[in-house]
């Protein structure tokens, strides 16, 4: 029997990944989209063939029921929120409105409609916010510092507690920050690999950044979305890290990247307080100790390769752009 499965953030970074995976594992794929007035499937749009398009909003809890129903799913990957921390801080109740009740909304549909659908939920390392101990497990304790990993925080435990309370495979997986070419130029990662590629091009002369010091876990959004489906294929529901098992500082990420087109991040690169943020998560890494010894997953790009490829992605794009 073919499996189906409904995707919520299907025309975001990780969704757009995992309907590829899940289309080329021989799923029927349906993803959740947000009606708007200009099309957002650009991720998408070399496959939209293959998958069936869901119009329905996680603040609307009607739209969930019908997604359900009509697609009969076997997994559920809720991958929408909102996700840019600062965001969160100028829009804490909207934040709070998808990333946190959201989740509430989705889960009484499932437990209403479909409660044998396995359901995945996108933790996120901002739980931890200031961690009392590094690397982060599964088991340290959660003190997110900003809205949005305080919703993702809250969306995580109404997971745990549907799991123990419903019976409900729920599981979630804590990501680190994970990057790829579909990735927005407001994340570091991006901004950066963009910015060295316009400078290599001659189309811009400086990239202004933040806090080069600040520490991430950046592993690539394929390797990601691959541990996601993994997890739930697993006997029994649990919660996971998936990252690199790795830091490096944003100062490291432009210095590798710089090199890449032989370039010196020093003649370039000049620190702007606007990109500071007020309080922040600064040294995060994640055990991915349980996952691998669960599951068979572990990371397929290093921190380097993962640099030259998006790298050389920006020189491309913005090359062909130009033609
Ligand atoms: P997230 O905070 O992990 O969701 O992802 P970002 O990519 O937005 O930020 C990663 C880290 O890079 C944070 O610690 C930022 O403070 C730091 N950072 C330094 N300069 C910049 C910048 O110019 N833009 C962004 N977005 N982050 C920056």
């Amino acid at each position: 029997m073919t499996k189906k499965a409904l995707i919520t953030g299907l025309t975001g970074q990780d969704g757009s990944y995992l309907a590829e995976l899940l289309v080329d594992q021989g799923y029927q794929v349906y993803g959740l989209v947000r009606r708007s007035s200009t099309s957002n499937l650009v991720r998408v749009s070399h496959f939209t063939d293959e998958i069936n398009i869901i119009s329905g909003d996680l603040l609307d809890q009607s739209s969930l029921m019908d997604a359900i129903a009509l697609s009969q799913p076997d997994e559920i990957y809720n991958l929408a929120s909102q996700s840019y921390v600062p965001l969160s801080w100028t829009q804490p109740s909207l934040t709070a409105e998808y990333t946190a009740i959201g989740v509430s909304r989705l889960l009484e549909s499932i437990r209403r409609i479909k409660p044998d659908a396995k359901f995945y939920q996108a933790s996120s390392s901002e739980v931890f916010g200031q961690p009392d101990e590094s690397p982060q497990t599964e088991k340290t304790a959660f003190r997110p510092r900003n809205p949005y990993g305080t919703a993702k925080a809250y969306a995580h435990w109404l997971t745990a507690n549907y799991r123990q309370y419903y019976n409900l495979y729920a599981c979630c997986g804590i990501t680190y920050t994970h990057e790829s070419p579909r990735r927005g130029t407001e994340f570091v990662f991006r901004k950066i690999t963009r910015g060295v590629a316009m400078i290599k091009l001659g189309l811009a002369d400086e990239l202004k950044l933040g806090n080069l010091d600040a520490h991430r876990d950046w592993c690539h959004a394929k390797d990601a979305v691959y541990a996601m489906w993994l997890i739930m294929q697993q006997e029994n529901p649990d919660d996971y890290i998936i990252g690199s098992g790795e830091t490096h500082s944003v100062r490291e990420l432009v210095d590798c990247a710089f090199k890449c087109v032989s370039l010196n991040y020093q003649d370039y690169v000049s620190v702007d307080p606007n990109f500071y943020r007020p309080d922040e998560s600064v040294q995060l890494v994640g055990s991915i100790n349980k996952i691998q010894t669960q599951t068979s997953w572990s990371p397929q790009y290093s921190f380097n390769n993962l640099v030259e490829v998006m790298v050389a992605h920006d020189l491309k794009e913005l090359m062909d752009n130009q033609l």
